[in-house]
């Protein structure tokens, strides 16, 4: 999660898409987070609380980031949810514009239907 901000900053986008959840990655508007990256000044995250154990591989993170967007300072305010997949942890993005259906097999790889794993944090 710290990690993310840190791309972001820097504006690794590639590193942005790859720690998305496997099955959104395709989803993403890589353009549109590129374009916020670089419009923005980024000045600090705060992590207002974190439950690494939602479930056995859901973890959910509250933050804020500061950032100055030319004219005045602004608060980004989020919950994000992540889930763990082979070891590594995976942004659940609850923006991509894409179909996804309860009975399909999970986004986040996890040979469970979505409906029975990540659906309820998006
Ligand atoms: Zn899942």
């Amino acid at each position: 999660m710290r990690s993310r901000y840190s791309a972001f900053v820097k504006h690794e986008i590639d590193y942005i898409v790859q720690t998305t959840a496997l099955g959104q990655q395709q989803a993403l508007d890589v353009k549109a987070i590129s374009d916020w990256s670089k419009a923005n000044q980024w000045l600090s995250l705060e992590v207002v609380q974190a439950q690494e154990k939602l479930d056995k591989n859901h973890a959910q993170v509250e933050f804020k980031a500061h950032f100055h967007d030319g004219q005045q300072a602004q608060i980004h305010h989020e919950v994000s949810h992540f889930v763990q997949h082979d070891g590594v942890w995976y942004f659940l993005d609850p923006t991509t514009d894409q179909p996804i259906t309860m009975k399909q097999p999970c986004i986040c790889g996890s040979a469970k239907k979505f409906k029975q794993c990540c659906a309820q944090f998006l």
